[in-house]
């Protein structure tokens, strides 16, 4: 006999990339930012700390999303402050899927999203994207809800908007552009909600702005939108801190920009050095180099940890393996170039 429901019980539950212990690890396995949060984050939490801390936060984050949609020129009432961007993702699947629903995403792409429809207790499919590396046709046939990582993970690669508006405007259910990754690209959804109500956008302060250790990220929709799956979320799923900490970060547009900067240059850097070395780099829009080689793949990876160097090694049924690479400093980058060197 079982306490739990069957979909708990035959779940394998998700496994985030391996956050080591020890410090001096070089860490390119799970898509952190190179370069530390901007100096500003640090006094809005000071000053938080001394002063907030005794009374509830603000359930909306008023501040945060005022701040926000300033920088970002979208309406506050189109914004939902998240516990990272995964809990926008959380809401939705609540929020909008069945236990008959379905599920789609293409594939390969961010393996959470079947994790979350196994919670749900829903159908979920895989819709590979096609021999162009374009998402497929039909993306959304039948679906509840559809997850487009854009810029996806582990490739990188970056699908125009307006194709992903094509797809929501063809869409009955709704269809996220996970955007985890889009302050590294050249574009992203945000101008397109206003066109089509099923078109949903959800940021993280994980990658971009450096503050993964804080659990904070956004979903933007028409307000309508907004208003329904603020009826789920619970009353204080942000906290005054990390509220704090995400209104001081996006108002430092400078600072955040200064890094994305670098690390761009870095990504191109990573990319050559590993064509270099006889790797396919796809070309990326994120932090993170896809990487792939005629010969096997999981040697190498096994090498670089055992020499201290974290890197992801990813397989998927139908699609192949390869390595996914942060990109890091460019120390962090010299010194996994050079070992490589004498690994390959
Ligand atoms: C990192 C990542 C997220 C999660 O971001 P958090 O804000 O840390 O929850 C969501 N989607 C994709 C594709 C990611 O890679």
């Amino acid at each position: 006999m079982s306490y739990f429901r069957p979909n708990i019980d035959q779940m394998k539950g998700y496994v985030p990339g391996e956050q080591p212990r020890e410090s001096e690890v070089i860490k390119l396995n799970t898509n952190e930012n190179a370069y530390p949060p901007s100096p500003r984050v640090f006094e809005a939490i000071q000053r938080a700390l001394t002063k907030q801390l005794r009374r509830y936060p603000d359930p909306l984050a008023t501040e945060f999303r005022q701040a926000a949609a300033e920088v970002l020129r979208v309406s506050p009432d189109s914004i939902i402050a998240c516990n990272g961007s995964d809990e926008a993702l959380t809401l939705l699947t609540r929020a909008c899927v069945e236990p008959s629903g379905l599920m789609v995403s293409p594939t390969p792409s961010y393996p959470l999203y079947e994790n979350l429809a196994e919670i749900q207790g829903c159908r979920f499919e895989h819709r590979p994207f096609d021999e162009g590396g374009r998402l497929p046709r039909g993306l959304t046939r039948g679906a509840a809800l559809t997850l487009v990582p854009n810029p996806n993970s582990p490739t990188g690669t970056f699908a125009p908007p307006e194709e992903l508006l094509a797809h929501a405007e063809e869409a009955t259910g709704l269809l996220v552009s996970d955007e985890a990754y889009a302050d590294f690209a050249l574009g992203h959804c945000l101008p397109l909600i206003e066109k089509c109500e099923r078109l949903v956008v959800t940021r993280s302060f994980s990658k971009g702005y450096s503050l993964a250790g804080l659990r904070f990220g956004f979903l933007v929709a028409q307000p309508t939108i907004v208003r329904t799956l603020l009826k789920l979320k619970d009353s204080y799923n942000v906290d005054a801190l990390a509220i704090a900490a995400a209104t001081a970060a996006i108002r430092d547009q400078e600072y955040f920009l200064g890094n994305v900067k670098k690390i761009l240059a870095t990504r191109k850097r990573l990319a050559s050095g590993l064509e270099d070395l006889g790797f396919q780099a796809t070309p990326s829009s994120a932090n993170f180099v896809w990487a792939t080689r005629s010969t096997p793949l999981e040697p190498i990876y096994q090498e670089l940890k055992r020499r201290g160097i974290l890197i992801r090694f990813l397989r998927y049924p139908g699609f192949g393996e390869g390595l996914r690479v942060t990109v890091g400093t460019d120390a962090e980058i010299d010194r996994l170039l050079s070992e490589l060197k004498s690994i390959v």
